[in-house]
């Protein structure tokens, strides 16, 4: 369980920060929840099936989910227009 959840600082939301996003493509994921485990900033969410969704308010892009998981169901692409609205 998270002992601290992601909130807004006086920079605003972290991520903003971002340059590369992760896509979860969940036709690869087994559920494993190794990327929930492993993401520094708790943005790594879980769905009531257990299937992970990223929570980009906060997500800062480090890209460590992506190298966690062992079915390479997350892919880090970049941000399509840096310094613009993000959903
Ligand atoms: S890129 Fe980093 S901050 Fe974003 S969900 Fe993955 S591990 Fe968490
Ligand atoms: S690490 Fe990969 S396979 Fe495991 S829950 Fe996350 S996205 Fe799914």
């Amino acid at each position: 369980m998270p002992i601290s959840y992601p909130a807004e600082g006086s920079s605003g939301k972290t991520g903003l920060w971002r340059t590369e996003r992760p896509v979860v493509h969940l036709d690869k994921c087994i559920k494993c929840l190794f990327c929930w485990l492993y993401c520094p900033e708790d943005t790594i969410l879980r769905r009531e099936d257990d299937y992970v969704y990223v929570d980009y308010d906060y997500c800062k892009g480090c890209g460590i989910c992506a190298q966690a998981c062992p079915t390479h169901a997350i892919e880090m692409v970049p941000e399509p227009s840096l310094g613009s609205e993000r959903a």
